[in-house]
This record gives C-alpha cells, structure tokens and sequence, in this order.
C-alpha cells in the first residue's frame, strides 16, 4: 500500500527544506544557531498591507472569490506589469495565485508532456528541476560559470534546443546567484528563441525589487513580438515581505491563464482572500519603503563581503547585482581537514560542518544544480548576520 505514483517518486524532497530543518534540530537541542537558509526578508510586512488585510477581515471579505483572483486585484496586476515593466496586458491575461510557486508549477503542469525538455540555467532555484520531474518533463540544465556571471549564454541556448524543448526558464534576479539578465542579454537569447514557435519562455521575476546594480528588464519587455509566448511570473513575497501570505500573480496568453485557472478551480480554487486583499495594498499603495529596504540590504550584502572575504582562501564570493543571496565558491575547502579530523568531500558536508562548528546554517549549491558552492541568503538582521560571517570566517581558519 506504501506506494508513490511514478510521477512523485521521481521528486527529490526541497535541500532548502532539508538544511532548515537541521537548524531547527540543532537549535532544539539549545544550540544557538543563525539561519542564512532562509530565502525571505527578515522585515515585518508594511502596516498600510497589514491593516488592509485586518480590514478585509472585519469587512467579510472572508468567502470564495473568482478562482483567479478578485477583479481589483486583477486589475491592480493589470496595473502593475503596465507601469512597472511597459507590458500590455487584459484582464484575462493575468491571474493570482497561492504564491509564484504555484503558477509555475501549474504552468508546467498544464504544457508538459512527457518527454517535453525544459531548459533551465544552473544554478537554478531547487524547485525548478522536481517541478518538471513532477509533470512528467525532463528538466535540461545547461551549467553556468562565475566567467558568464551565471548567466545562460544564446550559444547554450542554441546547442539545447531540440524538437521537445517545451520551455525556457528564465531567472532574473536569479536565487540563488544574483544573476541580473540586461536587455541586450535578453533580446539576444529572444533571437535564439524566435524561430522555434514551440518554446515558451517562464520569465520569474520575483526579485525584481531587489536590484543593486544595473537595471531590472523582463523578457517580454525585451522581446515585445514573443509577448504572446512568455509567462510573466511574479508576487508580493519578496518585494513586500510576504511569503507567509501566499500570493503570487502571472500575465500571459489567454490560453494558458485559462489553463492555470482550470487547474486552480480544480485543486486550490482562489487564493486567500485576506492575501488577496493585502496583495491588493501592496501593488496600489505607496512603493517608497522599497527604497529604503534596497540600501538596507545593499548594506548587508556588502558587509557580508567584506568579513567573509577573510575566509579566502577557502571561499571565494562575488558581489551578487540583485536578490538577497551570496553564492560562494567553496571548491578550495573541498579535501580540506576539520579539526575533527574530517576530510570534507563536497559542499553538502561543509555546510554540515559549518552548521556544527560555526552554528550557522546554509544550504549546499548543489541544491541548485550546481556542486562547489554553498548559498548564504543574507535577508538576516544586520548584528545576526555580522556575527555569522564571522562565525563562518573562524571556522574557515581552523581548516586544513
Ligand atoms: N521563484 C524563485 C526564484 C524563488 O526563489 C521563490 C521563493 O523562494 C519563488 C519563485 C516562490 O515565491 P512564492 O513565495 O511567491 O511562491
């Protein structure tokens, strides 16, 4: 009876999940462990989101709405793509979700068949790959070095295209490398794309708020004729601190946000009216406390640098342009001794070791389709966060 479908056996479980969890273990035994697993900010949602949430309580919004999502919050979304990325999008060309992750997993589900390949860049976020394993694809993961900046080359992208590609997944701002793609960059992979009518691409734009350095441009913005052919995914979760309240929004092709809706009607129905409501605030409201959160997480991110830099030669990190998250190369200290005399042979035993011995937890690269690399999200409280880079950096010196 303890049977699981093929289709869920091919699933690896969530490596995030998996070095959350051993946190929590060890803090449940009293150790005082700092998290730099967690892919979320750290900053209270803003009071304008929480009291039109508490508002809609109080008012009854609290009963089923449209699958898809409320009229104003469609329309709010409509908004949103008009003013902050130049898209063009009717009202039935776009739908809210529980969370980007379900748009991209139903989007996926609704166009994959089995064998359909979808191309992604690594380091890709974990959940990318099982997404497509779960609807049956075949996820084709094309490497990406610190030389490209991490980013998807067109002449990658030309050599993966075959008659079954069904998708590219785009990342930019990328989780977990901080990758931010220009419009040149975009348009040149678009060329690639253009002839082969059968490729749609997922553009997943949940960090556009957090950029540093250069400047935010989404696919289709970048490549306007393929509008018709891209799924523009993107939520409140990262931009407004909301990752609790499970909502996230798409604009694409009539034909596919019908298809998303079919399956939410079927599975979920709408998302969560209160999250809807918050949602609503948060796309309409005043955007001005962004900046603010913008130069409070630069800050951070460049105090990480600048303390982990003595943890060379051991790590080795580069400044991210965008999102919350360094992704440093830790290939030096793989074959390196603890002081326990442990030899450690890839990412995932260093960031075990690092939860041990510095009491801080991040997660492997290889989560991300990528060996020799351990992922710190820096989204932490600035003191938390200052005293494990250094935790992280004395740790480093005692290997061998
Ligand atoms: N896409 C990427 C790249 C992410 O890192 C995450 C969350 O970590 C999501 C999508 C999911 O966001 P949501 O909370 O809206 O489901």
């Amino acid at each position: 009876s303890q049977r699981l479908s093929a289709r869920l056996a091919q699933a690896r479980p969530s490596a995030t999940g998996a070095a959350s969890e051993a946190a929590r273990r060890l803090a449940a035994q009293g150790r005082n462990i700092i998290s730099l697993a967690e892919g979320e900010l750290d900053f209270d949602t803003p009071d304008h989101i929480q009291q039109a949430a508490i508002k809609a309580i109080t008012e009854g919004q609290t009963r089923y709405t449209s699958v898809g999502g409320t009229a104003a919050l469609k329309a709010a979304i409509v908004t949103k793509f008009a003013r902050d990325n130049r898209l063009d999008y009717q009202i039935g060309e776009v739908i809210a979700a529980t969370g980007a992750k379900q748009i991209l997993f139903n989007a996926l589900l609704a166009t994959v068949d089995a064998g359909d390949e979808v191309i992604m860049a690594a380091p890709y976020w974990v959940s990318y790959s099982e997404m497509v394993r779960i609807a049956g694809g075949e996820p084709v993961v094309l490497p990406t070095s610190p030389e490209q900046d991490f980013k998807l080359t067109p002449q990658q992208l030309q050599a993966a295209i075959t008659p079954r590609t069904r998708w590219l997944m785009l990342n930019s701002p990328c989780n977990p490398s901080g990758a931010l793609y220009s419009m040149d960059e975009l348009r040149a992979l678009a060329d690639v794309l253009r002839p082969h009518e059968q490729i749609m691409v997922l553009a997943d734009d949940i960090y556009e708020a957090i950029v540093f350095d250069g400047v935010f441009c989404t696919f289709a913005e970048a490549a306007p004729d393929l509008q018709a052919r891209t799924l523009t995914v993107n939520g409140v979760s990262k931009s407004h601190a909301m990752t609790g309240w499970r909502l996230g929004y798409a604009g694409g092709p009539q034909w596919l946000i019908r298809a998303l809706e079919l399956l939410q009607s079927q599975s979920t129905s709408n998302p969560s009216s209160i999250s809807q409501a918050g949602a609503l605030a948060a796309l309409t409201g005043p955007q001005d406390f962004l900046d603010g959160w913008r130069e409070r997480l630069r800050a951070r991110r460049d105090m990480a640098l600048s303390i982990l830099a003595d943890a060379a030669p051991w790590l080795s990190v580069r400044k991210p342009a965008a999102a919350f998250y360094l992704y440093a190369d830790c290939q030096a200290a793989l074959g390196a001794i603890t002081p326990q005399g442990q030899r450690l042979n890839d990412d995932w035993a260093l960031a075990a070791w690092l939860l041990e011995e510095a009491g801080v937890s991040v997660v492997p690269g290889s989560a991300f389709g990528m060996t020799g690399y351990l992922r710190l999200a820096y989204a932490t409280a600035d003191e938390r966060l200052r005293l494990a880079c250094e935790q992280i950096v004395n740790a480093c010196q005692r290997l061998r």
